[in-house]
């Protein structure tokens, strides 16, 4: 028999270290059940999934053709090593993932999450350098994004740039050379053209290629950032200009992944191919833990040899390519196609637009930026100046505490309120996801 509530949630107090969360103001909520776009609680209240719990659902959730793909893989096996071994059911979508990649990336490292993908990346593009031919050893250094987020181990820290999560951390990593982001106001309050930031990337490039591995960066949007969008071209810019010096490109697709921002991924709005492609989240639709780093057989054929030479990528875990994942990863891409996800995409990012531009006037909000089916809401003390909120006030939670209120889940990015829902989310849930936000919104702007 399944403990009552009140004990569950001391047991949770007690026992759970929460990610990401102050212990001491914990307030427990634990969800039993998902259905669609809905999570029910162990009191039985249900909530609107409007962060897709933590931006990785697709389909929503207790999919019929999700949960009949991981039963009949369980009554396979459960898990088997890649190391060194292989499952059919894992290869199968590593094969399936290549086809939906761009063009060329159609060698796929399995690992388990978005910070492993990042890691993995990172160490091939670095040892990628001291293999090919002619080896370039000294190329050993990264370019990342400010308020880029590439996940919590130390590697992925170390090429992060919001500095609440970085900063406690940073002599435990290496250095990066840093970008503005592009789209986002410098000191004075502007907004920096396209040329200029391409310039500022092409000056880094031309002083540092010789010692730069690869350019790291989340593709057309910065989502843990506060939702920064870049602006057009941004992205083929960087493509452009990493080519033309040498420098390999990393794409961390693990938020944008998987039709967030309105295609497949994102760098296919722009017509990119990355030489690494870093998938988690979207990839098995919310359902496991799983992450692909997929690159191009340039890169892996620097890492053939006879063993002797220890070419080998030394590099693993544990659960990599697990198969379970695996089996909802396939059928998730078999829902992209039969249910058409992309195409029904446009109408739903056109409906949050509409409601972004009534969010935006609200008193209160400093400024909405959408990218695709996802909406940053800013809350500002000064709508005219867009002065912050002193962060202790905690906006932006104290906003998506109401909205809980009226039936929504939401997660804020410091004082940005965030809509990110599952990509089958209805039209009806849309309005009820805004209308909560703004609910939300006027209770903490008063
Ligand atoms: C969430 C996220 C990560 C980290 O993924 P985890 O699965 O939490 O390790 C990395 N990059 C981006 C862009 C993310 O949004």
């Amino acid at each position: 028999m399944t403990p009552p509530p009140h004990e569950l949630a001391h047991w949770d107090r007690h026992h759970v270290w929460h990610a990401f969360t102050q212990m001491q103001e914990y307030e427990p909520l634990l969800i039993e059940r998902g259905d669609g776009c809905w999570l029910l609680d162990t009191d039985g209240n249900r909530y609107l999934d409007g962060s897709a719990s933590m931006w990785c659902n697709v389909h929503g959730h207790r999919h019929p053709r999700l949960d009949a793909a991981l039963a009949a893989q369980a009554a396979k096996v459960a898990h088997t090593t890649n190391l060194g071994l292989s499952n059919p059911t894992t290869v199968e979508f590593a094969r399936r993932l290549a086809g939906v990649a761009p063009p060329g990336l159609d060698r796929v490292f399995f690992s388990d999450d978005g910070s492993t993908a990042v890691e993995a990346a990172l160490k091939m593009a670095f040892q990628f350098w001291r293999q090919t031919e002619p080896a370039r050893p000294k190329k050993t250094r990264f370019v990342a994004i400010d308020e880029a987020y590439h996940g919590d181990t130390l590697g992925a820290v170390g090429v992060g740039g919001v500095d609440r999560f970085t900063a406690m951390f940073e002599p435990l990593t290496f250095a990066p050379i840093r970008l503005r982001p592009p789209g986002l106001p410098d000191a004075s309050g502007r907004v920096p053209s396209l040329d200029e930031s391409l310039a500022a990337l092409e000056t880094s490039l031309a002083a540092h290629a010789h010692e730069l591995a690869a350019v790291i960066m989340e593709p057309l949007v910065q989502m843990a950032g506060g939702i920064i969008v870049h602006p057009p071209g941004y992205l083929r810019g960087v493509r452009e200009l990493t080519r033309r010096h040498d420098v390999l490109l990393i794409l961390d697709e693990v938020a944008t992944g998987f039709g967030r921002t309105g295609t497949m991924f994102a760098c296919q709005q722009e017509d990119v191919a990355p030489d690494f492609l870093c998938l988690a989240k979207g990839l098995t639709a919310g359902y496991l833990p799983m992450a692909a780093t997929l690159t191009h057989g340039c890169i892996w054929d620097a890492f053939l040899g006879p063993h002797a030479e220890q070419r080998a990528f030394y590099h693993g875990h544990t659960y990599g390519g697990n198969p379970l994942a695996a089996a909802v990863g396939l059928a998730s891409l078999d829902l992209f196609r039969d249910e058409r996800v992309l195409e029904s995409l446009p109408a739903k990012i056109d409906r949050l637009a509409a409601h972004a531009t009534r969010l935006a006037d609200l008193d209160g909000v400093g400024g909405v930026r959408q990218c695709g089916l996802v909406l940053g809401i800013e809350l500002v003390a000064d709508k005219a100046t867009r002065r912050p909120h002193p962060w202790q006030e905690q906006r932006g939670r104290r906003a998506c505490a109401a909205a809980r209120r009226h039936g929504v889940l939401l997660r804020p990015l410091g004082d940005v309120v965030v809509i990110m829902p599952p990509l089958s989310v209805t039209d009806a849930e849309l309005d009820k996801l805004a209308a909560a936000a703004e609910a939300g919104i006027r209770a903490v702007s008063r």
